[in-house]
């Protein structure tokens, strides 16, 4: 639990605490500790294999946690998983639209997972499809769709149930630049304008801001969290390349 400003204690988006986690014999997560707090954008960054989509299909409850403990708002997704499941909106990297559905479908089937049917699925449909531009396309079905295009129906079905926890497993990975930008863009607005907690994978550090929380991951194991700047400043270096280069001990910092 996180304090502010002397006010009320206000429970982090996401809290994840000395979580280990092996395939077989095979470490992917050592004893990884990190918060997400409410409204904040958070990068998760590292290389091919560092563990960043282990942690997140323990997040989403995909595999069980055995070692350390994962809470969304306050929930652990362990003891309470429905009530953390309903906070949270999960983008994962593999394509999980159903091709054969219209974008209305899929979104509409998500939302009666979670609940919500009738005329309030409808008119969340529509609006989520509006954030994302792709209103007019609803009745098409999802194979119709560009990758760029899908990737932003499958942000508008993750804030279907209005979550306050966003995680993105790399969501830019094979888009072309304008997509790219279209996603990062109304990602950020939705951090800005409406709170989200965003926690977003990546190996790209041209998607970090200078203002951004960053967490390092390597070969399972957390090297840096905090600000973009104390990261940076902790290690000498003069940028986030450099930071991150001294800290997986990578020559090639990703792009
Ligand atoms: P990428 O950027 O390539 O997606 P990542 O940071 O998401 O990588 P993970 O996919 O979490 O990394 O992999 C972490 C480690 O766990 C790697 O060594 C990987 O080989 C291993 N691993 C991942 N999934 C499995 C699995 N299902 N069975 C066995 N080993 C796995």
């Amino acid at each position: 639990m996180g304090r502010r400003g002397g006010g009320p204690m206000i429970a982090p988006a996401l809290s994840v605490a000395g979580v280990s986690h092996a395939y077989g014999t095979r470490k992917a997560l050592d004893d990884v500790t990190l918060t997400v707090e409410q409204g904040q954008f958070t990068a998760l960054l590292g290389l091919n294999g560092a563990g960043k989509t282990t942690l997140l299909s323990l997040v989403t409850r995909l595999f069980d946690t055995r070692t350390g403990s994962i809470s969304v708002l306050g929930n652990r997704i362990d003891r309470d998983p429905g009530a953390a499941l309903r906070q949270l909106g999960v983008v994962f990297q593999a394509r999980t639209l159903d091709l054969d559905l219209s974008v209305k479908d899929n979104l509409l089937f998500h939302a009666a997972l979670h609940g919500i049917g009738g005329r309030e699925a409808r008119q969340r449909m529509l609006q989520v499809l509006e954030d994302v531009s792709l209103a007019n396309r609803k009745g098409d079905k999802a194979r119709l769709l560009s990758g760029g295009q899908m990737r932003r129906v499958e942000i508008a079905r993750a804030l279907l149930h209005r979550p306050r926890l966003l995680v993105l497993d790399e969501p830019t990975v094979g888009l072309d630049v304008e997509s790219k930008l279209a996603i990062v863009t109304h990602v950020r607005t939705l951090v800005r304008q409406h709170g989200v907690a965003v926690l977003w994978t990546t190996h790209l550090l041209d998607e970090i801001e200078p203002s951004d929380n960053v967490v390092i991951l390597h070969q399972g194991k957390r090297m840096a969290a905090g600000l973009l700047s104390d990261v940076v400043a902790q290690t000498g270096a003069n940028s986030l390349r450099g930071a991150f280069a001294s800290l997986t001990g990578s020559r090639d910092a990703p792009a």
